[in-house]
């Protein structure tokens, strides 16, 4: 069933830049779905509606599941990890926010770091990981609050090809794992086609141009 749409939405900043017009889409349940489009086409933007950071300048975003609204998580480009924090204090803290010790913490923290492979890493810091690495604790950030929503932002587009690489099988695996429904976005053609059950491609005036269902994935 569908989880939210979009319907209509605009969006135009203060400045007089418009990032999207006329943009609908409509998020199923379960879906694993790529926002494909150059730099600048207004992707971001469609996250950030989603999440709530920003609001549309006309159209709606309607969520038919509030659950799933409440239970949403982001990961961005960039690893924003605390460097001071260790690498299980840092996927404790979407908790700790909530008013939860580490104690009552520590098996869900656990279970994040398992799934991300990191489970030998949690007691270093941030400035004592690779780029891969400092990406999976992101990931085990996110998934410690067991979202039913994941909005990922071109979430490897800073690593090297070869980790790119590797991290986009281990986000299919972990997907196989998990009962999330799944909006990632990039504009690599490559990643969308690798990655999705649906892509959705933006072209530069803010709205969607083509829809491609992918019916037999990609050989795995
Ligand atoms: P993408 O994620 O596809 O690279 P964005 O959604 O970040 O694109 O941005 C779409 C357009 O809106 C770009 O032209 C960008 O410069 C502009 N933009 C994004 N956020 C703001 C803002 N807060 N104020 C003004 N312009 C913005
Ligand atoms: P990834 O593929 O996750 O980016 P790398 O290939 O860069 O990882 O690193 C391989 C291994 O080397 C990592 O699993 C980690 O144990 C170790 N490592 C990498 N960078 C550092 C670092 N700066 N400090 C300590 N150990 C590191």
């Amino acid at each position: 069933h569908t989880i939210v749409e979009l319907n209509g939405v605009s969006k135009t900043f203060a400045n007089g830049t418009t990032a999207l017009s006329g943009f609908d889409i409509s998020v199923q349940r379960g879906d694993f779905l790529c926002l494909l489009g150059a730099s600048g086409c207004g992707k971001s933007t469609v996250l950030r509606l989603l999440a709530d950071l920003d609001v549309p300048s006309s159209g709606n975003v309607m969520w038919s599941d509030t659950q799933a609204r409440e239970s949403l998580s982001m990961v961005l480009q960039e690893a924003t990890l605390l460097p001071w924090a260790t690498v299980d204090d840092n996927v404790w803290m979407p908790l700790r926010i909530k008013g939860i010790s580490k104690t009552d913490a520590a098996s869900r923290i656990a279970t994040a770091l398992e799934l991300v492979g990191l489970s030998d890493s949690a007691a270093l810091y941030p400035r004592e990981l690779s780029g891969g690495m400092k990406m999976r604790v992101s990931l085990a950030r996110a998934l410690v609050s067991e979202p039913s929503v994941l909005l990922l932002d071109e979430p490897f587009a800073a690593l090297d090809e070869i980790t790119r690489f590797r991290l986009n099988d281990e986000l299919l695996t972990l997907r196989g794992k998990l009962d999330c429904t799944v909006i990632f976005v990039t504009h690599s053609v490559f990643e969308s086609a690798y990655l999705a059950n649906r892509v959705a491609v933006m072209d530069d005036m803010g709205k969607i141009s083509e829809e491609i269902a992918i019916d037999a994935p990609y050989p795995r």
